[in-house]
């Protein structure tokens, strides 16, 4: 479509406050699912860290991160509520070795390179067709060099591409209208959700629909900050948030947790790990 033909709405706090939905008293940790994060070939096990923390700020009951084998110390030392699956591979992704759908959203990306066994385990992870996922980073990259599998992703996935994996996933554009006509498009003709991440970030539905965020801030122009926001949204949808809700929420929460960050600390000092730190002040202004 046209972008004069799309429907834009902006996401801001009365939004994200319609969305969220409050704990109630009696609930238990069966009631928030158990999230699954993949990520962090060795050398980049920050990755993972920083997405399985941001998943547990963000509520989900339970979560498992599968990182190579060499990372599980360092990993369950930075998030012991986490529980790990430790992949066979030393440094690398490489084994499925569990049934996916028993997770109730994955999110799977960040740090993980583009190896050719990597390759194999997300090509054999995205045939489980009922999985919810959030697909960031690395498993971007791994789909925009394999021809066809882009055509293939579970329905309602959610991708989480910078304008660089963008332009990987869907061809060079020229300007940034062009990247919002083509994110609308393709969001409707793959029926997924794009999240095309950038100052005013925008999630592209499969409906047509666009809606822009407004909270975020140059602070977050760092290595870490999309690694948090996918461990964000694969909590979102692990408590059952649907993935048109987990988008919308997720980044608006995101960016206001950097713009607390950016407040306590300043723009050049905050760091990913602030972002998460302040999640949960974030969710307080939704009460
Ligand atoms: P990544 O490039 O994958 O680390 O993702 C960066 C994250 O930080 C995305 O969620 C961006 O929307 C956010 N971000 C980066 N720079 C800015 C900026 N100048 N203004 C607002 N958000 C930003
Ligand atoms: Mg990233």
């Amino acid at each position: 479509p046209d972008l004069v033909d799309t429907p834009f709405y902006i996401i801001n706090q009365s939004m994200a406050r319609r969305i969220y939905r409050p704990r109630t008293a009696f609930a238990h940790k069966g009631n928030f699912g158990h999230a699954l994060i993949i990520a962090g070939a060795y050398g980049k096990t920050g990755a993972a860290i920083l997405s399985t923390r941001a998943c547990l700020r963000t509520g989900a009951g339970l979560v498992t991160a599968h990182v190579p084998d060499r990372s599980v110390s360092i990993l369950q030392t930075a998030a012991p509520e986490a529980m790990v699956f430790p992949d066979p591979e030393a440094d690398h992704i490489a084994t499925l070795g569990y049934t996916p759908e028993l997770f109730s959203a994955t999110g799977i990306g960040p740090g993980i390179g583009t190896g050719v066994k990597t390759k194999f385990f997300l090509r054999g992870l995205l045939e489980h067709e009922a999985l919810k996922l959030v697909l960031d980073a690395d498993a971007l990259n791994i789909i925009a060099g394999s021809p066809g599998l882009l055509n293939h992703l579970p329905p309602g996935s959610i991708l989480t591409p910078h304008p660089r994996e963008f332009s990987r996933l869907f061809g060079e554009q020229d300007n940034d209208f062009k990247k919002m006509e083509i994110a609308i498009s393709k969001s409707m003709e793959l029926n997924v959700i794009i999240i095309l991440k950038g100052h005013h970030t925008l999630v592209a539905l499969p409906d047509g629909t666009g809606f822009f965020n407004i909270t975020g801030n140059a602070g977050m122009a760092k290595g870490g900050s999309g690694d948090v926001l996918t461990g964000m949204l694969t909590g979102l949808l692990a408590q059952g948030y649907s993935s048109k809700e987990a988008a919308i929420m997720g980044v608006f929460l995101h960016g206001l947790a950097g713009d607390l960050a950016a407040g306590a600390r300043g723009m050049e000092a905050m760091t990913a790990t602030d972002i998460i730190e302040n999640i949960g002040s974030a969710f307080q202004q939704l009460l």
